[in-house]
């Protein structure tokens, strides 16, 4: 038996995940007859049957001019495999959903629709939510929405998207596709082949992208088709019920009055029974015995007297609410499972407490700290980390608090650092943190968290290395010109051409390996500098040697430097310079 795969809606803000979601449910209650939408916590289901009543005009399309396409037959393909009971829509768009829902390994959504405004195109939440669904390997489409607003559109209400295109003047045929294409190269950039979805002719290869508007409904059909050609294709084994135990994620913990606190969850294998015993992993194990099941009641006429309705039973999937005894103590995105017996608690406490250490990392005494919104954005988080080997010391759900910052405060410099994903600092860790010099990185979407905290690490060591190259002699040779004794000795004072490397002021000067003296100025143009670099043309003073007896025109000089010297730069100065301070030491 297949259960309905749990779809979630990702994408960047205000382009249109809200609106999408509630067209796809009111063109869902739309088909009454059919069966409409059942209505459950944190989720709404639409059945097959209305999805297949949505989709009708699709399948009839077959035989009129749109059926001379390709896709006409691929419609019919995919509706004649499909087995699933539904699609299980969560209501709350965004990755806080998708990533809260976490299980071991992923996300409990299993399928994922990735809405981008046709005229903006990727935005940073946008690769944000494709980085999710990477990490979580959640397969997915692309509803590019908002195709009610492109120039020359006529709107068809409610219409599939090949049916709306074919009655669009050329103009806003071609615009569509310059839109579309934008998309194919923005995914492309992400690792992705895509596709318009009457284009693809091999769906595992490419990510299928569904022209469509939250606001007329255009191309909705296509849409939840597409959805169920995924699943069916690609989650077949993961939809397959394995369990008697329920096994879920707690969406929320609600306090619902006259009843007590209660918490939301997404069931995604088995079934929940009033009077199983109820496990909810974290660090302390809630156990506890189901006093109710609640799902919503269904909207009765004006006056709600109820908001829940009673169930003795619940399969996947399905949200259902939970009343049990001591729900205050759970947090929103642990996982957990129901059992029939007592004798079972502790097999299935083991078995919740390893599917906890799954998102442990090794600590790293030398690592940085990071915080995150969810346990399933911290999971994301980590694994990110873990690609770019950055080592992490603590890693928690929830705002900064004083005491990851004092936790990071007597690290090294690069690595007094908090990584924040979508949180808060709170007022007193923002004020030690700048007392402490401990870094903060605050943002709402990680990779640009990532990318912040490696441009900070990699300018900072620039600054660290560049202080260390200033701290050291760097090698030189000058050459004296013929002709430009500006006087003899005491100071000597001579025209010289720098032949590679650098010249300071304060360095000692080698003829043959022997010291004749120290730089005391450097002229160019009249002006005194503290230095000069290869090619540059200067006056050099020094008052050692003198002009004929210790020195002469056409002689090549070296600046002395030490192996300490020739140390740093083999670290940080480049193949030249180590070259010529080699052959200054007489190494080479
Ligand atoms: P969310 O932040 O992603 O949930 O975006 P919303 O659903 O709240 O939409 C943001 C704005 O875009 C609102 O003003 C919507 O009315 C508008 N909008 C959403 N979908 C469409 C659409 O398909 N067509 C047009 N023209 N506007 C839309």
């Amino acid at each position: 038996m297949l259960r309905q795969p749990i779809v979630c809606v990702l994408g960047h803000v205000d382009h249109g995940k809200t609106t999408l979601l509630d067209k796809i449910r009111s063109t869902a209650v739309a088909a009454k007859e059919a069966g409409g939408i059942t209505q459950a916590i944190g989720a709404t289901e639409i059945p097959i049957g209305t999805i297949r009543e949505i989709c009708g005009p699709l399948f009839s399309m077959h035989g009129n001019k749109v059926s001379g396409t390709p896709k006409a037959s691929l419609s019919c393909e995919i509706e004649s495999k499909i087995q699933i009971p539904g699609l299980l829509f969560l209501d709350t768009p965004g990755h806080e959903a998708f990533t809260s829902l976490r299980k071991r390994g992923g996300s409990c959504a299993d399928l994922a629709i990735l809405v981008v405004d046709i005229n903006e195109g990727f935005r940073p939440q946008t690769i944000e939510s494709i980085g999710f669904l990477k990490e979580f390997k959640t397969p997915f489409v692309v509803a590019a929405t908002k195709i009610d607003s492109i120039r020359g559109w006529f709107p068809n209400l409610g219409k599939p998207f090949l049916e709306t295109i074919a009655r669009q003047p050329q103009h806003a045929k071609d615009a569509l596709d310059e839109k579309i294409y934008r998309i194919v190269a923005q995914l492309s950039v992400q690792g992705f082949n895509s596709e318009r979805f009457d284009r693809i002719t091999d769906f595992t290869k490419n990510i299928s992208i569904i022209p469509c508007s939250g606001r007329t409904g255009e191309g909705i059909p296509e849409l939840l088709m597409m959805l169920s050609g995924l699943a069916q294709e690609f989650l077949k084994e993961e939809l397959e019920i394995k369990g008697e135990r329920g096994t879920g994620s707690i969406l929320e913990v609600k306090d619902v009055r006259g009843i007590g606190t209660t918490i939301d969850v997404i069931l995604y294998d088995g079934k929940i029974e009033k009077g199983d015993w109820i496990v909810i992993g974290g660090r302390e194990p809630v156990v506890a015995k189901i006093r109710a099941l609640l799902k919503p009641a269904p909207l009765k006429e004006l006056r709600v007297e109820k908001q829940f309705e009673h169930v003795d039973r619940v399969s996947a999937a399905a949200g259902i609410k939970i009343f049990a005894a001591g729900m205050e103590k759970a947090i929103a995105g642990s996982p957990i499972i129901t059992v029939k017996n007592e004798s079972e608690i502790e097999v299935v406490k083991a078995e919740l407490a390893k599917e906890i250490e799954s998102i442990e990392f090794e600590k790293a005494v030398e690592g940085i700290v990071i915080k995150a919104d969810t346990l399933g954005s911290l999971e994301a988080m980590i694994r990110m980390l873990g690609q770019k080997n950055i080592e992490i010391r603590k890693a928690e759900a929830g705002d900064v608090h004083r005491n990851d910052v004092v936790t990071i405060e007597s690290a090294d410099r690069l690595k007094k650092v908090i990584l924040a994903f979508n949180v808060k600092v709170l007022e007193d860790a923002a004020e030690i943190a700048k007392e402490r010099n401990v870094k903060i990185f605050e943002n709402d979407v990680i990779y640009r968290l990532l990318d912040d905290y490696e441009k900070w690490v990699s300018d900072e060591k620039k600054k660290v290395e560049q202080e260390k190259l200033e701290g050291i002699t760097r090698p030189g040779k000058i050459l004296l010109l013929k002709g430009l004794v500006f006087r003899a000795s005491n100071p000597a004072v001579v025209g010289v051409e720098v032949v590679s490397g650098i010249i300071k002021s304060g360095v000692a000067l080698l003829k043959n390996g022997k010291e004749i003296g120290t730089i005391k100025e450097i002229q160019s143009e009249g002006q005194i500098v503290e230095r000069a670099e290869r090619g540059q043309r200067v006056a050099v003073s020094m008052s050692e040697p003198t002009v004929g007896r210790h020195i002469s025109e056409g002689d090549e000089l070296s600046v002395k430097i030490s192996q300490d010297d020739l140390k740093v730069l083999e670290e940080l100065g480049s193949a030249e310079e180590v070259a010529l301070a080699k052959k200054t030491l007489g190494i080479e």
